[in-house]
């Protein structure tokens, strides 16, 4: 129930008072109107590449193509937002799976620091090129954890992506993990990037916030990054969060419980 206090002052009738207005927002109405923003989000996101698409098409249509330094051009850009397109309808579908919870954890004990090494290797000829330095440190004595190796990667990747992207070159990227208690492991990625405005840290999470749009496109992001890696760690019953300073850097870290919940196997149940 939403309430509204409206102070009213008549002074000619002699009258001072309040008038409150009392409105029943169900929980089905908020979720109806987040849907509808997420639809349109989605056609704004999907018809902006088309469009572009469309537009390179007809150029090459009308004569560009005699041309072949310029058709050479268009064609690349019609490649580029095809990729754009197949992206974010990957991440989308991912997004979907996890919603519908079909999705099943396939967990297995997983070796952290091996898993952080693969990473940091899976991403070491981009950081090179952007002259990156990074940095592993892992706590020693970690057991094995249980937890869905895809998944988990692919929350590494979107977070490590992310530093990579909105870090300039001669930065570092850190990469940690350690006990935040007996039964968690924290592991966090911080970067010495441009970091986030505190009004927008609040909204980070959510589907297709971007603190700039035409950047984050521009690096090729779909704005859906931080959204999957939440929806991820949340089926793994961990949390999320994003410290940042703006000029200064940005640290994301997500938990995961060490040990599964009593009677649940480890491996894969589907
Ligand atoms: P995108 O595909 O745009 O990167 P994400 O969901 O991964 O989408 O991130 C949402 C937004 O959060 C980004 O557009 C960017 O503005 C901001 N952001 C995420 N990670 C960082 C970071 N490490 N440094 C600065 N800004 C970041």
């Amino acid at each position: 129930i939403r309430m509204t206090f409206t102070p009213v002052h008549r002074r000619e009738l002699g009258i001072t008072g309040t008038i409150a207005v009392l409105q029943d927002v169900t929980e089905q109405e908020e979720l109806e109107a987040s849907r509808r923003e997420f639809v349109a989000n989605v056609s704004h996101e999907l018809r902006t590449p088309l469009t572009t698409i469309k537009s390179y098409a007809e150029a090459l249509d009308d004569g560009a193509l005699e041309d072949p330094q310029l058709a050479g051009r268009f064609v690349g850009v019609i490649q580029n937002e095809t990729e754009r397109m197949i992206r974010l309808v990957t991440d989308l579908l991912h997004l979907s799976r996890l919603d519908s919870k079909e999705a099943l954890l396939r967990k297995q004990p997983i070796d952290i620091l091996e898993m952080l090494e693969e990473v940091t290797d899976r991403f070491s000829f981009q950081m090179h090129q952007k002259d990156i330095q990074s940095v592993l440190s892992v706590e020693h004595d970690i057991p094995p954890v249980p937890l869905d190796r895809d998944q988990i990667d692919q929350v590494l990747d979107n977070v490590v992506s992310n530093a990579l992207k909105y870090t300039l070159e001669g930065g570092t990227i850190t990469i940690a993990a350690r006990r935040s208690d007996e039964h968690t492991l924290a592991i966090s990625v911080s970067d010495t990037g441009m970091g986030i405005p505190q009004r927008d840290l609040d909204r980070i999470f959510e589907r297709f916030y971007r603190v700039d749009k035409a950047r984050s496109r521009s690096m090729g992001g779909t704005g859906l990054g931080l959204s999957i890696a939440r929806e991820i760690v949340k089926a793994h019953d961990g949390s999320i969060s994003l410290e940042s300073e703006v000029d200064v850097g940005t640290t994301v870290t997500f938990t995961l419980p060490m040990r599964d919940k009593g009677g649940e196997h480890l491996e894969g149940t589907d």
